[in-house]
């Protein structure tokens, strides 16, 4: 007989206490403070199938000082961020 075991005990995430990690500056101002906030990213109706284009959230950290973005902490989505320094196609002008 076949169990299905939803929810078992398998590989749990090491626990970490505090003075166990680092500080995390802001590397264009050394701020310690962020923002929690989201970028945007769109996906065509005619990929998903919907009526509509959706509208993915992802969640990224901003320096609360300076605006700038923690990139170590961004997923790993091929230009999601940086490297569009408008030097590639210029369609928008
Ligand atoms: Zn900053």
């Amino acid at each position: 007989m076949l169990t299905n075991q939803n929810g078992s005990l398998g590989k749990q995430p090491p626990t970490v206490t505090i003075d166990q990690t680092t500080p995390y500056n802001c590397k264009s101002c050394g701020s310690k403070v962020f923002d929690v906030r989201f970028m945007l990213r769109k996906a065509s109706k005619i990929q998903t199938g919907m009526d509509t284009d959706m509208v993915v959230p992802i969640q990224v950290y901003t320096c609360a000082d300076c605006g700038q973005v923690a990139e170590d902490f961004l997923p790993n989505i091929p230009g999601l961020y940086g490297g569009t320094k408008q030097s590639d196609t210029t369609s928008n002008e």
